[in-house]
Parts: structure tokens; sequence; C-alpha cells
């Protein structure tokens, strides 16, 4: 019997409950209770990639040039047996399960809006087209899937700290056993297609991502919990985009993390690290309770008219993105950002604050030029952290904390190594002082740009934005 292991979000062969259940159903002779069909090959496994046009076209360069190098890296660990086609999966899925009688077709399961509706549309065209193949889902991207976890009453959790109780006292499964050879089916395919990268990639694919893992354990995770907060610092994973393509299971990280802890090697990093995978779960299961949380505030925290908008608007946006608003710790992580398709956390909190709550443009933009730039761009993980620090979220940073962009850099980065890193007009300015640069008077670079704005001005703005908000409500209420 010949069944599909449609990758998606887990271009990985080991830890993937999906693949060992198409290798199961492919030895088994179909699921449980099917009958075999005559003429289909035995014990064969398609490993198949769509190349959706969609995503194709909205997805921007960093990522995409990762996926095809991830691609790459998972068609050489099927020995070339990859099968790429381009086209809507409601017609490319049934069309191979056609053509090689397919019995089912196995996928970890989408949890996001876009996936959810596309894999429903799938199923739907498997039916239409009378093909008894149906979309078999084991397993999901995260530890614990989203939409499992709920309060006591029944009701998602909108907390962070109760939900990561619950999911700890959830647990997991632990890693999936290794497939072993996987008969894959000799099917024709598309050439993987080249995408420029238009920043320096990290390298893609699962034996890049464990070795990375591999590192990260023996050399960051003791002084995780410290270091992950040093932009200045080599301190965090960097697993981000293999989480993100699934070269890699959370499940695999957890439970080395609990290796760790057994041979005491893990401390105070290995805690603090699983609290970050507990985050990734939250979110996404905050998405899945809200799936227009990708779009839509899930509270608002100021009326719609305060919003800057309008040509001046849009001038402060460009010199947002582009690194130029004259606070050297927000240009920064914006080039960083540019010249790398990554940036670091904390750096992530500032700069989105920044646009937010002192050049008062909403999240939505900020998101969606980091969905655009972001080599681990992430709907729900983007999309919900961008909610947490405007204060939008289910569990968000309350709108009154507004990260100040030079304190944050004195504390975070207080050599300011890290600015002088990615803002080579400032390279001269020694130590600290190069987060205020305008203190620096005649030694001032004269090609680096004033501050665009006050940030004690506009804090206040922002907190009186707030403030009328609240007002606006409560009269309504009254
Ligand atoms: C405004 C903003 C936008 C963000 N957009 C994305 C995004 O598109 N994709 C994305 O994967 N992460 C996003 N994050 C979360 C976080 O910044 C990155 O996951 C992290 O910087 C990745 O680096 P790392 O792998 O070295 O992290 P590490 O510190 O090594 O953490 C390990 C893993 O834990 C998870 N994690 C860590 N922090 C968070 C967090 N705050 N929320 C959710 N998961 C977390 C990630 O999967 C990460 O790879 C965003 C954060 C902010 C504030």
């Amino acid at each position: 019997m010949t069944t599909v292991c449609w990758f998606r979000r887990d271009l990985r062969l080991t830890d993937h409950p999906a693949l060992l259940s198409a290798l199961e159903a492919a030895r088994a002779g179909g699921l449980p209770g099917e009958r075999l069909r005559a003429g289909a090959r035995t014990d064969e496994v398609v490993a198949l990639y769509v190349l959706d046009p969609t995503l194709w076209r909205t997805a921007g360069s960093p990522r995409l040039a990762y996926l095809a190098a991830s691609l790459r890296a998972l068609d050489a660990r099927t020995g070339g047996r990859l099968v790429v086609r381009l086209g809507d999966p409601a017609v490319v899925v049934p069309e191979v399960v056609r053509t090689v009688a397919a019995t089912s077709v196995h996928v970890s399961a989408a949890t996001e809006p876009f996936g959810r509706r596309r894999d429903a549309a799938v199923d739907a065209a498997l039916r239409a087209a009378g093909s008894s193949a149906r979309l078999v889902a084991t397993g999901s991207p995260y530890a614990v899937a989203p939409g499992r976890l709920t309060t006591r009453g029944g009701t998602p959790f909108q907390v962070f700290t109760p939900y990561r109780t619950a999911w700890l006292e959830h647990g997991w499964h632990s890693p999936a056993p290794a497939p072993g050879d996987v008969p894959w089916a000799d099917l024709s395919s598309e050439p993987i297609r080249d995408v420029a990268p238009t920043v320096a990639l990290p390298p893609a694919g699962e034996e890049a991502a464990l070795d990375r893992w591999a590192a990260f354990v023996s050399d960051g995770l003791a002084d995780y919990a410290t270091e992950r907060d040093r932009p200045d610092h080599d301190g965090t994973s960097a697993l981000s985009a293999a989480l993100r393509w699934g070269e890699v299971h959370p499940r695999t990280l957890l439970a080395d993390l609990a290796a760790a802890e057994r041979t005491g090697h893990g401390g105070p990093g290995a805690t603090t690290f699983r609290s970050q995978l507990a985050w990734r779960d939250f979110h996404a299961d905050t998405l899945w309770h809200h799936p227009d949380a990708r779009t839509r505030s899930l509270r608002d925290v100021v009326l719609d008219d305060a919003w800057a908008s309008g040509p001046g608007a849009d001038a402060a946006f460009d010199a947002w993105a582009r690194g130029r608003t004259g606070y050297p710790f927000v240009d920064a992580g914006m080039r960083q950002l540019a010249s790398t398709g990554w940036m670091h956390n904390r750096v992530r909190m500032v700069t989105a604050s920044f646009l937010v709550k002192d050049l008062h443009l909403p999240w939505q933009r900020g998101a969606a030029h980091f969905l655009d730039r972001l080599v681990d761009a992430d709907i729900a993980q983007n999309q919900l952290n961008w909610q947490w620090v405007a204060g939008t979220g289910r569990d968000a940073a309350p709108f009154f904390r507004i990260f100040h962009p030079v304190t944050q850099g004195r504390r975070f980065d207080p050599d300011g190594a890290y600015v002088r890193r990615w803002v080579p007009e400032l390279r001269d300015v020694p130590g600290g002082a190069v987060h205020e640069p305008w203190l620096l008077g005649l030694q001032a670079p004269a090609n680096y740009p004033e501050r665009m704005v006050d940030h004690a001005v506009e804090r206040t703005v922002a907190l009186a934005d707030a403030a009328a908000a609240r007002a606006a409500r409560a009269t309504e209420a009254t």
C-alpha cells in the first residue's frame, strides 16, 4: 500500500509521529479496516511537499529562502525522494493520491487559521474526487496541541502563568522513535525553487538544527536564564526558524532539558527555556481560540482615532523600519533585522514598543513588517507577541508598561557593543554613552539622525490616549 506523508511545518524525519503513522499504514496495507485496492504499489511512502502559490506570493524572501534551503536538506535526508509540487494543495494532494493510489495522507495537524482552512479544503477535495483516502492528523508542531488545555471551568486560559502550570501538569509525549529505513516512493518532482537570500541565512535543515541545539545544551543552557536578555552576547539558542519549520520538535528539546536536569547540567536555564516553549504553545493556543487575533486586537487600548495616520505617520514608519529613529538601541535592532532576518527577543520588544507607544502606529503595521523580514516569521508567535507588547493581547503587558529605549539599552547592552555592531555611524563612541548620542555635544557623529521624537513626551501622549479610551468606555457603560 502507498501512503503519503505530506510535510508542512515538520521538515524532519526524527521525532515525527505523522511519518510513523504513514509508515505504519503503508506496512499494514492501509488504515485498519481498509481493503487492499487492486493495482496499488506496496509498502511505500510518498514524501510530499506542496509549494502553495499563496504562501509563495505572500511570504517574505528571508522566510522563503530558508524554506528552500530546508527543503533541500529534507530532500537529501530522503535520498532525493522528496516530491515537490507547485499548486493549490486542494488540487495537488488528490492528484498525487490518485497517481499512486494512496490509501491515506498523513500530516502533523495544522492549527493556525490558514492551515486549518487549507486542510479542510483538501479533505473536502479528496471526498469530492471520490477518493477513500483521508487526511490523517497525528501530532502538531507544539508540545501540547493548541486548544487542548482549558481552565477547570472549561474555558480557554486568559493568563500565561496558570496556562504554564496546566501545561506542565499535562506534560507531553516522549520523542517518537526513529523511523528506520523508509521505503520512499520514487515520483517525479519539480525542482526546489531557488530564492536568492537577501540576508545571510543560518544553515537550514534537521541536522543543522540538532547540531545547533546540542551545542547550545553544552555551552549555553546553564547560563540561559541570565544571558537570554543580552543582545550583545550569543546567549540564546537561535532555534526559532528551525522550530517554525519543524526541523526540530519542541518535544525533542523538552526531553533533552529533562535529561540535562537529571544530570545536573540544566540549572535555572532549563526551567527558563522550558518556559519560553510554554509561551510558544500559549500564543498558538490563543490563535486557535481567536483566529481573528491575526489582524484584530483582542482588546482595544486606545480609541481608533488616536493612531497616527497620513504622510507623517508613513514617514515615521519608514524611519523606524530603516533603523533611523535616532534611538540607537531601536535602530540597532531594526538594522539587525534588515541584515540577518533575525532580531534578539529583548530588542524585538523594545522596537515594537517604540512603534506603538512612541510613534503611535498600530501594531499591525509593525507586525506585517516583521512577518516580511523575519526568517522565523510565524503568524502565531509574531502577531501575539506584538499584541503582548501593544497591550492588546490575551495576557498582555499592560498598556502603561512602556519600554524606555535608552534605559533598556543601558541595562541589556551596558557596554554598547550591540549598538556599535549594527550602527556603524556610532562605532567610535565608547561604552554605554553610545545609547545617548545627543549628550555627546560636538563629538556626536554628524551622520547619525537626531532623535525623531522625545520619548518622555510620547510616553505621556500614549498614556493620555489610553486614559481617554478608558474614560470613553466608562461613559459608554453608564
Ligand atoms: C514583537 C515580537 C515578534 C516576534 N515574532 C516572532 C516570530 O515571528 N517567530 C518566532 O518564532 N518568535 C517570535 N518572537 C519571539 C522571540 O523573539 C523569538 O522566538 C526569539 O527571539 C527567537 O530566538 P531564539 O530561538 O534564539 O530564542 P530562545 O531564547 O533560544 O528561545 C527558544 C525558543 O523559545 C521560543 N520563544 C522564545 N521566546 C518566545 C516568545 N516571546 N514568544 C514565543 N516563543 C518564544 C522560540 O520558539 C525560541 O526559538 C517575537 C517576539 C516579539 C517581541
